[in-house]
């Protein structure tokens, strides 16, 4: 497949403009003053089918700061409704988004969207505008869940423009274009159930089986046996996406990912990490900790994410109702999510302690380390990674083992067992564990220590990391994002010299507050 310059030889009809024009309106972006390119990913592009070369001409970054509409694209934002915090919001939509059309890329068809890039009808009370601080957020976070395998978003590029945004104090304004194969939400069904559309919601439902699901047509789908309900595939559909949510959940929990803002309208019906605002990686564990300013309830706190995500599901799935008449079988599919979260918890964790198999007590053992960790806020990411390395669990030494799998930054990280203000707590834990591993007897430790650093991540996007790459492109200095970037798309290999990104905060860092206000 060779790669493009340009995005006219790649673009293709706009399918979601094919919908009626109830779901969106046809509207042009708002160009900025000077846009400058803060960084574009030729590992996006190249899923768009775009060459590296392209990322340096006008025609992008005119495209991507949206100064011209894409070549052959079909510019417009769509509508949806949502659940805000767990009460009912009405009509949302795409308030500074605009879906500029849709790309022919080599694994598939790819939607490009721009976040910032103007004023909608849906815009409510905003400005249609996005804010440097924000996108680097949004840009960085949606790499480093690539990085991390979790399924997501993704920006293609970033830019900012010296056009003055109002937010707290006066901030510089940014465009990220962000891909993916749809940006359909939960809250968009939500939209014509409330509305009492059931044709609408039909033709929604159709779509999105026929183009990411069409396994939900397939009668022999139905486990119930006798004759197949032409709702069926509605209720096939609810079943695919409580099964993706629930792995995407699992996929969170495991590296300490908060989202923030979990609202209906933030859940993607392909089971993607959407809309990236006051997010966070968790540094010290917490269960109960709170990402979002905004959030003084504590509604979208770690430990609540996987309940949370339920109940959004129960909100598609009442919508789903206005076309399934029987509750039955959607509450039938609801039931499916505790299952496949837990069942999909279970496999990640044994991979994150190097477990070959699953054995009665592990659930436990499991358990007993949340526990400590909480007990001694200990770093989420470093408790994981140094796992691999603790002492004493293998016969070779410290030096050989980092020289054997080629991962010298660890020498300066915390080991384990230094992570925990209950020191004695955890090591009366790691002598479980370990003897917990000689019950795994057919693995080598070479394979269980390769095995865990390929799961458990070195560099995550923690807060105070991230606010470097911001405070530095807000004075027009770049190379931070690329740095990070850099890091955080393969965040699982020791970089020497990084050994600073991978360090939890020094103590008495500054707290940064991160609100919706974006
Ligand atoms: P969020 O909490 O970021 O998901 O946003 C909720 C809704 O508010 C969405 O419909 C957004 O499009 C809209 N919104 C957020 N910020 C702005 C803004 N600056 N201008 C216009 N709409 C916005
Ligand atoms: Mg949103």
């Amino acid at each position: 497949m060779t790669l493009s310059s340009s995005f006219a030889a790649l673009v293709k009809p706009n399918s979601f403009a094919n919908l009626p024009s109830d779901f969106y309106t046809r509207l042009p972006t708002t160009p900025l003053t000077a846009p400058r390119l803060v960084h574009a990913s030729a590992e996006v592009a190249a899923l768009l089918g775009l060459a590296p070369e392209a990322l340096v001409t006008q025609e992008f970054l005119d495209v991507i700061s949206g100064t011209q509409p894409m070549p052959g694209g079909d510019t417009l934002a769509a509508v949806y409704s949502g659940h805000q915090f767990g009460v009912w919001a009405g009509q949302l939509g795409d308030g500074r988004a605009h879906l500029l059309g849709e790309i022919q890329g080599p694994n598939g068809s790819v939607e490009l969207q721009l976040k910032g890039a103007g004023m909608t009808p849906y815009s409510r009370m905003g400005d249609g505008r996005a804010v440097l601080r924000s996108s680097v957020r949004e840009y960085l976070a949606s790499h480093a869940m690539r990085g991390l395998g979790i399924p997501t978003t993704q920006a293609l590029s970033l830019v900012s423009a010296r056009n003055p945004v109002r937010r707290e104090t006066l901030e510089t304004a940014a465009v990220v274009a962000r891909t993916a194969p749809s940006f359909i939400r939960f809250g968009s069904f939500e939209h014509w159930a409330a509305r009492r559309r059931p044709d609408l919601l039909r033709t929604l439902a159709d779509y999105v089986i026929d183009r990411f699901y069409p396994e939900c047509r397939d009668a022999s789908a139905s486990a119930l046996g006798g004759a197949v309900k032409d709702y069926e595939p509605y209720v096939q559909l609810l079943r695919a996406v409580v099964r993706r949510t629930a792995t995407l959940m699992a996929g969170w929990q495991v590296v300490g990912f908060c989202h923030g803002v979990m609202n209906t309208d933030n859940m993607s019906i392909l089971g993607l990490t959407l809309d990236y605002g006051p997010y966070g990686f968790m540094d010290g564990f917490d269960a109960k900790h709170i990402c979002n300013h905004t959030d003084s309830g504590g509604r979208y706190a770690w430990h609540a994410q996987p309940a949370v995500a339920h109940w959004n599901l129960y909100q598609l799935a009442n919508s789903l109702h206005e076309i399934v008449p029987d509750a039955e079988p959607l509450k039938a599919a609801l039931d499916e999510y505790e299952g496949c979260f837990l069942g999909a918890m279970q496999t990640q964790m044994s991979q994150k302690l190097g477990l070959a198999t699953w054995q009665v007590g592990d659930e436990t053992l499991i358990d007993d380390l949340w526990s400590l960790m909480q007990a001694s806020h200990a770093d989420f990411t470093l408790t994981f990674r140094q796992l691999a390395y603790a002492p004493g669990l293998t016969l070779a030494p410290l030096e050989q083992i980092e020289r054997d799998l080629g991962a010298t930054v660890n020498t300066n990280l915390l080991p384990f067992v230094d992570l925990f203000a209950d020191r004695a707590g955890a090591q009366a834990w790691l002598r479980r564990y370990s003897a917990r591993l000689g019950s795994d007897p057919t693995q080598r430790w070479q394979e269980r220590v390769a095995g865990m650093l390929a799961v458990n991540p070195l560099y995550i996007l923690r807060n105070h990391i991230a606010q470097q790459a911001i405070e530095a492109a807000e004075k027009g200095d770049f190379s931070e994002v690329q740095r990070q970037y850099e890091l955080l798309r393969n965040p699982f290999a020791a970089q020497s010299g990084q050994e600073a990104y991978a360090a939890a905060p020094p103590a008495g860092a500054p707290h940064l507050e991160v609100s919706c206000s974006s």
